[in-house]
């Protein structure tokens, strides 16, 4: 039989995750606290709590889909955690995740914390391809891990509670990082009307096309020896950002987004990289 459980927060993500839920048969309680935001899963056959404290007494599985650690912690201080299996679903940075499985620990619950790697219409679409990124109780994991299946797909990662956070804000930094060069080629083109969508296949081409050097990234790290199998060196392409900065000029278009990464890649050139691919920038990331 589906296991029952309590799901707190029914935001954009927090209802998605219901609604799959009980399209499944578990039966849900939830508690929000707008309840008006509740009120629809009522018709899906949730149990609408009236109180955070309600709500987590009902099951032995209680995810947690609230804002931010912030409010997690405005909704469940005071309340009785002993015996339960919490879920948090809440973004958060490593170290609050890690803070969060000790102060569950202290209140006699297990907890497993979870990075989302989806977007509320990708819940209880498999081919989308989302997932959520586990980390903490191997155990809670294992036992749960048909009911937290149901609306997107698991990865654990790990019995340190604070992997789940590192790997999603790992993930998101990468999106971040083409987001970043696609605003600046789509403020290239528009400066002499290229049509964005004319361009889209070219740049989403392309980009596919670079994430070969992922793998070859990951392998010259682990090695050490980042002049293993180079594609590109360094030496040549500090060459050619010069081409860059003046294109960004001729064109009308601020460099901000090209300048802090080109200036990395100078320094490293700098220190006698001139012969690695750009590996070597991930070390001068390090700040401590
Ligand atoms: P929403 O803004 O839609 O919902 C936020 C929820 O948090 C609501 O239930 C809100 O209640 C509640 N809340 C906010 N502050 C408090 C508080 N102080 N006390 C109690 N409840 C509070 O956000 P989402 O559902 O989209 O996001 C939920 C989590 O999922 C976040 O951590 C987000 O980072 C993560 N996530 C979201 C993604 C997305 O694309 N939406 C993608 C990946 C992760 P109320 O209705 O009363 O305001």
């Amino acid at each position: 039989t589906p296991t029952s459980l309590t799901l707190l927060g029914t935001g954009a993500m927090g209802a998605a995750f219901a609604r799959t839920w009980l399209a499944a048969g578990h039966p849900v309680t939830v508690w929000n606290r707008t309840p008006a935001r509740a009120e629809p899963l009522a018709a899906l056959g949730a149990t609408v709590a009236a109180t955070a404290a309600e709500a987590v007494a009902a099951s032995r599985l209680v995810v947690v889909c609230l804002l931010d650690d912030a409010s997690v912690e405005k909704a469940l201080s005071g309340l009785d955690l002993s015996g339960k299996d919490l879920v948090n679903l809440v973004t958060s940075t490593p170290g609050e995740a890690r803070a969060r499985a000790a102060w569950a620990r202290e209140r006699g619950a297990r907890y497993l914390d979870a990075g989302i790697m989806a977007v509320p219409p990708m819940i209880g679409v498999p081919a989308a391809g989302g997932y959520v990124f586990y980390s903490g109780s191997a155990e809670l994991f294992e036992e749960h891990r048909e009911t937290l299946a149901v609306p997107v797909g698991t990865a654990y990662v790990g019995a340190d509670a604070g992997f789940a956070a590192l790997h999603d804000v790992a993930l998101l930094s990468a999106m971040y990082g083409m987001f970043a060069g696609l605003t600046h080629a789509f403020a290239l083109l528009r400066a002499e009307s290229v049509p964005p969508t004319a361009a889209a296949p070219l740049l989403s081409g392309w980009l596919t096309a670079m994430t070969q050097s992922v793998r070859t990234t990951a392998e010259q790290l682990e090695g050490g020896d980042y002049t293993k199998d180079v594609v590109s060196n360094l030496a040549m392409q500090v060459a050619g950002t010069p081409t860059f900065l003046r294109t960004a000029e001729e064109q009308g278009v601020s460099p901000e987004l090209l300048t802090p990464f080109f200036d990395l890649m100078g320094r490293r050139l700098a220190e006698g990289g001139g012969a690695e691919d750009l590996t070597g920038l991930v070390d001068l990331l390090r700040s401590a």
